[in-house]
């Protein structure tokens, strides 16, 4: 596996698939680095911890940075290449690095956008500045961060040919065995906030099932803050939404289940789809 830091180390990387990360790889990240393995070569893992997706109260300063272990694991999980550059190469301070325009799925729902006003801005600024340095004709995103992974296919869509061909591939969230969706910030977790943090997917399924009897959106928005609370969770949103706009469910469209909350000054993320139609770019 070949580790580069700058995009003139790097021969014949276009054309493969990426994987973008930040980092601190786990069981989550190598499930992305598995599913790229049939997609087109090189397979390259991106590593950077985006200054400009962080607010000034967010945890850019905190956030576990561990690129010897993520190279171990990279390579376990079969990629070719990890690209690990800093903040100049991705950012040269002579090279102005634009923000796509902005899909209205990054601004409207009041989900992460109202939470974390600059957030998507500088996701797709990054996300575009890696596609464009690297060319891949495909990328791979989790649902673990659903309206990113909405933002991102919108993004690319409304490029048109900016990215030609360039395919998004999503891939479900990869959960540990008691239901917690694996993130980089479970490791900030202390021992005792774990049981807590497992309140958002208990929350989660009990939405998922009670969705299947018929209940209404308000109601399961609800029942998910209250149970949400009941963990001690200190609730950022908690809202049944239309799985492609995101906005509130009209009826008859799929719907899926998100919530961002803080327990111990972590801040964790979660949904989950309220009726069986998959998501698809
Ligand atoms: P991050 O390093 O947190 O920015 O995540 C990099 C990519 O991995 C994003 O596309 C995330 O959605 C995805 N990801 C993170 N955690 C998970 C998970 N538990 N299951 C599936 N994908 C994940």
């Amino acid at each position: 596996m070949q580790v580069v830091h700058t995009i003139s180390d790097l021969e014949n990387g276009s054309g493969g698939a990426l994987v973008p990360t930040m980092g601190a790889l786990h069981k989550g990240h190598e499930a992305l680095i598995h599913c790229a393995q049939p997609l087109p070569r090189p397979l390259i893992v991106s590593i950077f911890v985006n200054p400009t997706q962080f607010g000034p109260g967010d945890d850019w300063q905190r956030y576990p940075r561990t690129l010897d272990a993520d190279l171990a694991a990279a390579e376990r999980a079969g990629a070719d290449i990890v690209f690990a550059p800093d903040a100049e190469a991705m950012y040269p301070p002579d090279d102005e690095v634009p923000v796509p325009t902005l899909p209205a799925v990054a601004t409207t729902p009041g989900l992460e956008d109202a939470h974390r006003p600059a957030h998507f801005s500088g996701v797709c600024q990054v996300v575009a500045r890696l596609f464009d340095l690297l060319r891949p004709s495909a990328a791979v995103f989790g649902e673990k961060d659903y309206q990113q992974l909405l933002v991102v296919t919108e993004m690319v869509r409304a490029e048109g040919d900016r990215w030609p061909g360039l395919q998004i591939v999503a891939h479900p969230t990869v959960r540990d065995e008691d239901g917690l969706a694996m993130s980089s910030r479970n490791a900030c977790l202390p021992p005792e906030a774990r049981n807590q943090a497992l309140g958002l997917y208990q929350a989660l399924e009990s939405a998922r099932r009670t969705a299947a009897n018929g209940t209404e959106p308000r109601t399961i928005e609800r029942d998910l803050y209250s149970r949400l609370r009941q963990h001690g969770l200190d609730v950022d949103y908690a809202a049944v939404r239309d799985a492609r706009t995101l906005l509130r469910p009209t009826g008859g469209q799929p719907t899926r289940a998100l919530i961002a909350a803080r327990v111990s000054g972590v801040r964790l993320i979660d949904n989950m789809a309220l009726s069986d139609a998959e998501w698809h770019a």
